[in-house]
């Protein structure tokens, strides 16, 4: 049984109440490591360390910050081999995406703060020749950075990234249902020379040691990624303490095909949206339109093409679709199923969870699901599963594709695929989103604002959004 400790002020440590919560791989459905369910007292001390790291990595020069974070980037990349395979047996997720996206995704987050805080540059507004105000960014102190388990490494490193680079000191809590390769990563830190404090890492319940990273007077940002329903707890938690809160949440995304469409590209690019990952990623493109004209034909099209992919052993190089990441969202899945059918739904494949063969038949496989029959009010269409079920729809015309489109809480990210130049910006442009993609779906680009509308976020990451929300600008005017 591998023990996974919490990381505070440099060291490895076992929880002060010395109680463990069980991890799983969701391939084989077995416990095979335990994590510490770390309460208020382990807390202190990570507040405690975080603290005193600050006073002097807060004044630590932008090129020795940037050193010591490079050389983490490096040594996640010489570990590559080791992270993948953690995160696909804590996730489920298939190796061959942990090793082309997750763990690349995570050095480069570190290189790409490391080397932006090489080219700092701050605002001068002269007021004539009289007076000049200039801007002063600082960090601004202790950070909390709660990630959720889908893309664990990826997303606790584009947040734990900007956030050092400023300066700021972090306290992270990974998601417990994953936190193998943030127990890594304390180890890299380790080997990087990070000075003691300026990153700590513990684990346990979001409710419990998550509510109180939220809730204590010495951590005054909050960074989250994970669920709305999370994301409002921490936002009403917060907001009495006026603390700087940032949201990334969940996303009901819509994913556009006209007729007009290279229609190989959006069938190969409408199953990566809806597919990868087994669906467990925020930007997935669960409901998907298409123009009435090549509705039947798509339609076809698809549901053959999602048949033929290959759910099983996450290991193994041809699994397109590995374990989904715990039996509660198996059972989400299935659930999702039933609420389609007493809708009026029709399930074209798909549809039950199903048992691999060896090594993993006691795991939480689930298949790319397609729904037609449904419309865009139905529960299936509006609440966010966050599992491989796609539900399509046909449209007549833009009007109509937008307003159905819009017509969720959400607004994080949308898929638009056509050959007409000026729709795809009317569309764009109209539609409720914090990003879309036009002919492909989730190409990303460190350096752009990056985060949801509506009930899918408040705030932006990315670029020079994240260094602003890592910093406080303070403005000093200067008569001449
Ligand atoms: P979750 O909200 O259950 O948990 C996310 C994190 O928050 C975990 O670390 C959890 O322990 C912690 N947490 C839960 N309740 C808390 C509380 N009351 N106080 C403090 N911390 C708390 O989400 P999840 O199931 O891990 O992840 C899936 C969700 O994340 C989906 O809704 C998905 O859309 C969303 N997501 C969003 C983005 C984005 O960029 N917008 C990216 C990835 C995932």
């Amino acid at each position: 049984m591998q023990m996974i400790g919490n990381y505070i002020n440099g060291e490895i440590v076992p929880p002060v109440g010395g109680a463990f919560l069980d991890d799983y791989d969701p391939s084989t459905g077995q416990v095979y490591a335990q994590v510490p369910d770390s309460d208020g007292q382990d807390l202190e001390r990570a507040v405690a360390a975080a603290s005193a790291a600050f006073e002097t990595w807060g004044r630590t020069p932008n090129a020795e910050r940037s050193r010591v974070l490079m050389k983490l980037a490096d040594l996640i990349e010489q570990h590559a081999e080791q992270l993948a395979l953690a995160e696909c047996i804590d996730n489920g997720k298939p190796l061959t995406l942990c090793k082309s996206l997750d763990i690349p995704r995570a050095s480069q987050n570190f290189r790409h703060f490391a080397t932006m805080i090489q080219h700092d540059r701050s605002d001068l507004h002269p007021i004539d020749r009289d007076a000049l105000n200039y801007t002063l960014r600082r960090p601004r102190g202790v950070c909390g950075i709660i990630s959720p388990w889908n893309l664990p490494l990826y997303l606790l490193t584009w947040k734990v990234a900007p956030a050092l680079a400023a300066g700021n000191t972090v306290i992270a809590k990974p998601s417990e249902v994953t936190p193998m390769t943030a127990h890594l990563l304390a180890g890299l830190c380790q080997q990087a020379g990070l000075p003691e404090g300026v990153l700590n890492i513990v684990h346990g319940y979001g409710p419990k040691v998550g509510a109180a990273l939220v809730e204590h007077p010495g951590v005054p940002t909050i960074s989250f990624t994970g669920s709305t329903r999370a994301g409002g707890e921490i936002n009403r938690a917060a907001a009495p303490l006026f603390k700087k809160v940032g949201l990334e949440m969940g996303g009901k995304n819509p994913n556009i095909v006209f007729a007009d469409a290279d229609p190989e590209a959006a069938l190969a690019g409408s199953l990566r949206a809806a597919f990868a990952n087994q669906g467990q990623v925020c930007l997935c493109g669960s409901r998907l339109f298409v123009e009435h004209s090549i509705y039947d034909e798509f339609v076809r099209a698809y549901v053959s093409k999602a048949k033929q992919m290959v759910v099983g052993d996450p290991l193994e190089e041809r699994s397109d679709l590995g374990a989904v990441v715990s039996k509660p969202q198996l059972e989400k899945d299935a659930h999702y199923i039933d609420v389609a059918r007493e809708e009026g739904g029709e399930v074209w494949c798909g549809g039950a969870p199903v048992r691999p063969a060896g090594r993993c038949q006691d795991g939480w496989f689930f298949p790319p699901t397609v729904i037609t029959g449904l419309g865009p009010q139905c529960r299936v269409n509006q609440e966010e599963i966050f599992g491989p079920i796609v539900s399509i729809m046909p449209f007549k015309d833009e009007a109509e594709v937008i307003a159905a489109a819009n017509s969720t809480n959400y607004g994080l990210a949308a898929s638009v695929w056509t050959r007409d130049v000026s729709r795809a910006h009317r569309v764009a442009d109209a539609i409720e989103s914090g990003t879309v993609w036009v002919n492909c779906w989730m190409i990303r680009d460190l350096r752009v604002p990056f985060g949801g509308m509506k009930q899918s976020g408040i705030g932006r990451e990315g670029g020079q959004e994240a260094m602003r929300f890592y910093t406080e600008p303070k403005n000093v005017c200067l008569k001449i």
